[in-house]
């Protein structure tokens, strides 16, 4: 007899669920999960070997509980290129930024709680609040995918949450929050309850924009979340971080689990951290490439939101699994988020972006035929 999920005693609320899932499909040109399409440079490469050995020699030592080096040199980059000035105290790290959201929402949410996130957005802050038991509010979003600050600043007032989640620039529509929206929802927060807000900031070294880390001087409940999975093209090593006030980084150690930042993790992240230059010079080519993806795709006839990240939401489909599976066809795998009419390109390549554009040419082709 096999037995299912549905035999075991999972809690009711894991009962029927899917787990997140973007397909990892074996095709020529991947553009649907935001990687970065560039390999780590040679001789980052070579400086990672070279830490990993040394930290290789201790492995019979727990690593750095507290990260000490590792977010003293996050704290650098953030003041260097955040327009704010960060130190040891602010920061913090975890197993990509998904580990930092958990962690918070351990913190902030739990049984008894609830989040809210202005959807569509990035959906493991709800997939992240059901693990933790943290009940989930979908909050609303225009119909161009801005927040309106009114119906979003009511419904944090009707729902009283205890964590507000604002992903700037958003993922999957691409566009950036303005600090304005982002200091009226804080304020809005702080009347109901008062409660955490979290700015997800996945994007921001691809924003037209700036980071809104100068936010969290005198917000003691604003938390900025990054990662190194999508500017630093390091996907695979899983790196997250957090700036906020030092009370903040106290309180999420109370739910970390002991030595949770390997010393693999630590060594290759600092190596990564020694390269930000030349890792900062692929944004800028990426910068360029979703700039003309949204040119481009705007010059075919497609319409699209304007894009503040390393990807492109566009549309408007009546019906966009079909479509995704016709690019499919064509070698190209984007992404189908769910959001009615829309689909999402991340900017690859200039020669994956030609083949992903020569592809959905086509497509617009054979439909006005
Ligand atoms: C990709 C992404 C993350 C990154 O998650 P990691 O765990 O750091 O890889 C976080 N937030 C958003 C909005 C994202 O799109």
């Amino acid at each position: 007899m096999t037995i299912r999920i549905d035999d075991l005693p999972v809690r009711d609320e894991l009962r029927g669920k899917s787990p997140y899932g973007a397909p990892q499909l074996d095709v020529p040109v991947r553009l649907n999960t935001n990687e970065n399409p560039y390999s780590l440079p040679e001789p980052l490469v070579e400086r990672i070997a070279e830490r990993v050995r040394e930290a290789a020699r201790d492995l019979n030592r727990y690593p750095d509980r507290d990260a000490v080096e590792l977010r003293t040199e996050l704290a650098r980059y953030l003041t260097r290129t955040g327009g704010h000035e960060v130190t040891l105290a602010n920061v913090w790290a975890a197993n990509g930024s998904n580990e930092v959201i958990q962690q918070l929402l351990q913190t902030f949410g739990g049984p008894g709680r609830t989040a809210i996130g202005f959807e569509p957005s990035y959906s493991m802050h709800g997939l992240i609040a059901r693990g933790t038991g943290t009940s989930w509010i979908s909050g609303p979003r225009g119909d161009d995918f801005t927040i309106d600050v009114e119906a979003a600043t009511k419904a944090i007032a009707e729902n009283q949450p205890d964590v507000v989640f604002i992903t700037t620039p958003n993922n999957p529509t691409g566009n950036a929050v303005s600090a304005e929206t982002v200091l009226a929802l804080y304020e809005a927060a702080q009347a109901a309850k008062p409660s955490m807000v979290v700015v997800d900031e996945a994007y921001v070294e691809f924003s037209h924009g700036d980071s809104l880390l100068p936010l969290i001087e005198g917000r003691p409940h604003l938390v900025v979340s990054r990662t190194m999975s999508k500017a630093f093209g390091a996907a695979g090593l899983r790196l997250g971080y957090l700036a906020a006030a030092p009370a903040v980084v106290d309180a999420v150690q109370l739910v970390r689990l002991p030595y949770h930042l390997s010393a693999v993790t630590q060594a290759t992240a600092l190596a990564a951290l020694e390269h930000t230059d030349t890792l900062l010079k692929y944004v800028e080519q990426l910068k360029a490439e979703r700039d003309r993806l949204v040119t481009e795709l705007r010059a075919i006839g497609y319409e699209v939101t304007d894009s503040d990240a390393n990807f492109v939401q566009f549309g408007r489909f009546e019906d966009a699994h079909t479509v995704w599976q016709r690019i499919l066809d064509r070698g190209v795998l984007v992404r189908d988020n769910g959001v009615p009419g829309w689909l999402r390109v991340s900017a690859g390549t200039p020669e994956e972006n030609d083949a992903f554009l020569d592809a959905v040419r086509e497509l617009k082709k054979e439909q006005q035929a």
